[in-house]
């Protein structure tokens, strides 16, 4: 909870009077033309940010180039390197009210929440690698008497980040965070739903005394400002968040350009298995629920697909819908709100037309399914989905939860690997050898036993399949943003 009453927040949403523009080399400015940030609480235009043209992007590169190959960032000890970045978290811990009312106003997420979740994370994230900056070594590996062989780890350069709008300063964080401390310099591209909070975090890292051009935030669309990044010849490294259409974009780019590498966090569509003896049927049920509509299904791990077993769907299912028609929906500012709207009226028309598919496809609405007003949505809950329907295979990314029945674990695991995804999964049973097999056979980047959502700092995330590649988190994330470098010494 943030202490801070639903009034406070409202009166504070009043007075807001957020960064515009873009932020580069260490201060804002314009470029291109203006795009509309629109809040899906209640369609109020929040303010006009930048709409980067090419000649934007070019000038954002251009700083983060001259930082990297000029500046003193890549060349500072590590050390130092890691004391800045904890400085920034701790501005983004001093401004963590603002950043959440932000985030929640441009995106629709509950404050409380933004406060409580994201914020959190994004200060750990922030500290975490600012810690880990001076915490590694080099190999010299024994390769004999005459000779002596380094291999150093040494900064990509420069890296442009392309994130979306669900957990904005999240998705942000987690590649800035390891791509500085490794000695990179970097340029974001938030979506354009949610600029404000990168905005504001850009200022921050000024404040800082992170030097000019170390971390630039271009605003506009992903066709003109994504891809000008996706092609340009001064990036070295793409690091990307989004949908796998976008993604597949983004390898093209590289090939039509100067071959940059590309780290691609994608879709999913996530399996979440419960076998008949779940240590607590209960808790499988009440996660489930919480685990679709958290965040209004707006999560890339969702567990969108419920695979359970047919002696217990029933008792499963019923306690699923209560928590759907439980939920509270509403005003994303009122503390005690649990849903708040989806991020755009163009991707709540998205999510409707899957309601209908569902219809259309023969399952059976069980919750929801309805627009109250605006860009709000009820849980929504449908049964008797079968693999071919629309609704069990594409990724919806809202709260639109299928659930599927299930004989026997053959089965179960069969359906759960029954998609293009391999993002995350689950499965809840008190049998451990049922479980490691389980585990075993899902191909997912992420496999949750018995609980869903589990995640720290320490553990790598990332996808298999079409969810793309390459980890986040963890000190495997710092291998996306540095080079391998061998040094031969004769002796
Ligand atoms: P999106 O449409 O793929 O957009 C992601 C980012 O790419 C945005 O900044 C977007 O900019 C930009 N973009 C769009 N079209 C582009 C193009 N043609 N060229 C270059 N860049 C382009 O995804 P979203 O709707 O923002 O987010 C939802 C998706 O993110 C879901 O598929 C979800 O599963 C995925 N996601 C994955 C993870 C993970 O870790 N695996 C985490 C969170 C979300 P504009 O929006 O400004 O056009
Ligand atoms: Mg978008």
């Amino acid at each position: 909870m943030t202490g801070v009453p639903y009034q406070e927040w409202r009166s504070r949403a009043e007075r807001l009077d957020p960064h515009t523009g873009h932020h580069i080399d260490g201060a804002f400015t314009d470029g291109g033309g203006t795009l509309p940030v629109v809040s899906p609480r209640d369609g109020r235009v929040l303010a006009e940010v930048g709409d980067a043209d090419a000649a934007t992007v070019d000038r954002a590169v251009a700083a983060a180039r001259r930082a990297f190959d000029e500046g003193p960032w890549p060349r500072m000890s590590p050390a130092d390197r890691g004391a800045a970045l904890l400085r920034w978290a701790d501005l983004v811990e001093r401004d963590r009210d603002t950043l959440a009312l932000l985030v929640s106003l441009e995106m629709g997420k509950p404050v409380a929440e933004a406060h409580g979740i994201e914020l959190r994370a994004v200060v750990g994230c922030l500290r975490w690698y600012a810690e880990a900056a001076d915490k590694q070594a080099d190999e010299a590996p024994r390769t004999g008497p005459d000779a002596l062989a380094l291999v150093t780890r040494e900064p990509v350069g420069v890296v442009a980040a392309v994130v979306p709008w669900n957990f904005p300063l999240t998705m942000a964080a987690w590649k800035l965070a390891p791509a500085l401390a490794a000695g990179c310099t970097a340029v974001l591209k938030p979506a354009e739903e949610s600029p404000l909070s990168a905005l504001r975090l850009a200022a921050l890292a000024a404040e800082a005394g992170l030097p000019p051009g170390v971390l630039n935030v271009v605003n506009g669309r992903g066709g003109v400002a994504g891809r000008a990044l996706g092609e340009h010849p001064g990036v070295d490294v793409l690091a990307f968040t989004g949908s796998t259409e976008v993604g597949r974009h983004f390898l093209r780019y590289a090939a039509d350009s100067n071959l940059k590498r590309v780290w691609l966090e994608l879709g999913g569509k996530s399996p979440n298995i419960v076998l008949p003896d779940a240590p607590d049927l209960d808790a499988a049920a009440d996660t489930a629920a919480w685990g679709i509509f958290f965040n209004a299904g707006e999560m890339c791990t969702a567990p969108s697909r419920l695979l359970v077993h047919r002696s217990v769907a029933g008792r499963v299912l019923e306690r699923v819908v209560a928590r759907a028609e439980g939920m509270r929906v509403g005003d994303p500012l009122d503390p005690a709100t649990e849903m708040g709207p989806l991020v755009s009226a163009r991707h709540r028309d998205r999510v409707l037309a899957y309601v209908d598919a569902g219809h259309a496809d023969g399952a059976r609405l069980r919750a929801g399914g309805s627009a109250p007003e605006g860009c709000y949505l009820r849980p929504t809950v449908f049964d008797r989905v079968t693999p071919a329907m629309r609704i069990a295979r594409d990724e919806i990314f809202g709260p639109v939860l299928a659930v599927l029945e299930f004989d026997d674990l053959d089965e179960a695991v069969r359906l759960a690997n029954d998609t293009d995804y391999g993002l995350a999964a689950a499965v809840w049973t008190a049998d451990l050898s049922a479980a490691h097999r389980v585990s075993r056979a899902l191909r997912a980047g992420t496999v949750w036993v018995n609980c869903y959502e589990e995640g720290d700092m320490s553990v790598p995330f990332g996808g298999m399949k079409r969810s793309g590649h390459g980890r986040d988190k963890s000190l495997h994330a710092l291998d996306k943003y540095t080079d391998l470098k061998t040094t031969w010494i004769r002796l």
